[in-house]
């Protein structure tokens, strides 16, 4: 096994950025809840948008746009399942 540095990511990050992620599937970090992206409560849009795991209420995902940038915090999921075309 080779060790390379995260540019070797580019082309799968790349996938799963280009897909529409609201059919991907959720992991609640809170409750281990599992469905699609689509089910989650959001709330926003200002300052940010907060989704929220239908079953527990705890967040699963922030988005934030500064301006010249987008923030995705994440740490609310242990995992997101993304369906390619
Ligand atoms: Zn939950």
């Amino acid at each position: 096994m080779t060790m390379l540095d995260g540019n070797a990511l580019a082309g799968d990050l790349r996938e799963v950025f280009a897909t529409d992620v609201t059919a991907a599937l959720f992991t609640c970090r809170g409750c281990g809840h599992a469905a699609a992206v689509a089910t989650l409560h959001m709330w926003g849009p200002a300052p940010g948008r907060v989704a929220r795991c239908p079953q527990c209420e705890d967040v699963v995902l922030r988005l934030v746009h500064t301006g010249d940038r987008i923030v995705l915090d994440l740490r609310g999921a242990v995992r997101l399942e993304i369906p390619l075309d």
